[in-house]
């Protein structure tokens, strides 16, 4: 298969969570930034179909792409650094793999014959590997292989890019491995061997890295790198430094500097198609590190013990703090632990209030309190997914007096479901990719918060939910101040709440965060932001 394409997997050994997502979209940034076009995909060895099922708090918080794919966060890191949208194809699992390969032979595509791992696995993961490569429309394909060599459930992915060198030919194929080389306090050493024992397991497999990327807490003297490249069989050039960065952004300008696109570039016999164009990206970095303002805000969840679970959220912010050239200190409370006894000491120091999308019971009451907190006392609100169902919730409740208003997924026998199931969905009873997933439509009220953060009156967001407000509830909830001022334009669902009369109060039944980049910061964020610097000084000035 000669190829037009060129293709890049980056593997990972010594330990898991090393960054491959994070040096995958930097060397992307860089060859994006000297003309190609990329893209990234990320091939996960677990048997889920996708990791839209999987708890938060084991894996991290579930990405949705514009088709409605749910995906690794990875892919958020994909976009928000090439600010490309990424699809279902760029996150495949081995579940996945396996369901395609087990659906072709029930319907008899084998002919008869045995299948088997190699090669019926195999060919059904290359045939992966390449579908977005033959779209025509990239010149690199980034592939992240999930997990690390030497686990068995990797095994059909690796021996999958051992054949990929010979489908590919050389000159259009490149292996990255992502290692670790740590540092013993007592010997006051760097040390080599785990990373030698990753690499001899590669080469077991048949796979001979090209390059080396060395994640290491102190610089990798040149003896280092030197014994690195030896018993590895790489170039020494080839055994790049990577640091410890104080930001995920700087990682892009320290593999710049480390010349790994550079050494990419000339594996895969490319000439860049333009010169080096970082400039945004460094007024970006530039923004984000001077900041003239400082404004406190909370986030309130559930999964607040891994932070990776509102990893979009948190990300969201730094774009859209960089766009106002404001430091924003994040605090993540547990909603479990606030109680209408002591909210007013858990909150009180916030110059913002965001409840965070979720799901269950589990820590509901509190979000419940924390809404009306915010609301009472004119604190900038921003609720998403489950944050705007609770604010909707709160309202019924205390301002309209409806008792005990719920959602029916918190109490499926409320008086008052004013978040409730829409039709199609109550006829659903699989759990995986059934939710409202992807991007739908918003049309904006003229002149309300949301048009004017965003600019226009149409827009698009991304969804993961299955409740909906209730219509049924509609007047009676505008008529009191909380008015919706996005709308579905097809189907008439709400999609956005404001309060009147309060600084900044609003509810979003979509995912902003996201769609927020480096390039785009997402225009709520950034109007929140500035509605708590707004907050902070008025309260400075003793408003
Ligand atoms: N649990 C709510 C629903 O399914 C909200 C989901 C979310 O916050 N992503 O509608």
């Amino acid at each position: 298969m000669a190829s037009q394409t060129k293709y890049i997997f980056i593997t990972g050994g010594v330990t898991s969570s090393l960054g491959k997502g994070i040096i995958a979209a930097s060397l992307g940034k860089l060859l994006q930034a000297r003309g190609f076009r990329v893209t990234i995909q990320k091939f996960d060895p677990y048997l889920n179909i996708d990791p839209g099922t999987l708890n938060p708090y084991e894996h991290g918080e579930c990405y949705v792409t514009e088709d409605g794919a749910e995906t690794d966060l990875d892919l958020g890191h994909y976009e928000r650094f090439l600010n490309v949208n990424t699809s279902q194809s760029n996150n495949i699992t081995t579940g996945r793999i396996y369901n395609n390969v087990i659906t072709k032979e029930r319907k008899g595509e084998f002919l008869g014959k045995t299948v088997q791992v190699i090669p019926h696995i195999t060919d059904e993961i290359k045939s992966n590997f390449y579908k977005l490569g033959q779209e025509g429309k990239y010149d690199v394909v980034i592939t992240e292989i999930g997990g690390c060599v030497g686990d068995i459930e990797s095994l059909p992915f690796i021996e999958a890019v051992r054949q990929a060198r010979w489908d590919l030919g050389p000159g259009n194929f490149l292996v990255v491995h992502l290692t670790l080389i740590p540092y013993l306090k007592a010997a006051k050493e760097l040390k080599t061997k785990p990373t030698q024992h990753s690499v001899k397991q590669l080469l077991e497999a048949g796979i001979q890295p090209d390059i080396l990327v060395c994640r290491t807490e102190y610089p990798l003297p040149n003896e280092v790198k030197r014994k690195l490249a030896l018993f590895c069989n790489v170039q020494l050039d080839s055994v790049i430094e990577a640091m410890d960065a104080d930001s995920i952004y700087d990682v892009p300008l320290l593999m710049k500097k480390e010349k790994l696109d550079e050494r990419v570039l000339s594996k895969l016999n490319l000439k860049p198609k333009s010169k080096l164009d970082l400039k945004d990206w460094k007024e970006f970095l530039g923004k984000l590190k001077n900041p003239t303002a400082e404004v406190t805000i909370g986030l309130i969840g559930k999964y607040v013990s891994l932070p990776d679970a509102y990893k979009s959220i948190i990300e969201s912010f730094t774009h859209a703090a960089a766009a106002v050239e404001c430091r924003v200190k994040l605090i993540l409370l547990s909603s479990e632990e606030i109680s209408s006894e002591n909210y007013q000491f858990k909150l009180k120091s916030l110059d913002g209030i965001l409840v965070a999308p979720g799901f269950g019971e589990r820590g509901f009451e509190g979000k419940i309190v924390t809404v009306k907190y915010a609301r009472e006392n004119k604190i900038p609100f921003f609720g998403i997914c489950l944050g705007m169902q609770v604010a909707v919730i709160e309202f019924s409740r205390h301002v309209l007096g409806l008792k005990g208003a719920n959602s029916t997924e918190m109490d499926p026998t409320t008086p008052h479901p004013v978040i409730a199931l829409m039709e199609e969905q109550k006829k659903i009873d699989q759990m995986g990719g059934t939710m409202r997933l992807g991007s739908y439509a918003c049309d904006l009220k003229k002149n309300s918060k949301t048009a004017l953060a965003y600019g226009k009156n149409k827009i698009q967001e991304r969804h993961r939910h299955r409740y909906e407000f209730n219509n049924a509830y509609l007047d009676q909830i505008q008529a009191m101040g909380l008015e919706a001022t996005g709308k579905n334009p097809e189907t008439g669902l709400v999609e956005i709440v404001e309060l009147k009369n309060h600084p900044w109060f609003v509810g979003v039944q979509f995912h902003p965060e996201y769609k927020s980049t480096v390039l785009n910061p997402q225009p709520l964020f950034v109007s929140f932001i500035q509605a708590a610097i707004d907050k902070k000084n008025s309260k400075l000035l003793g408003n």
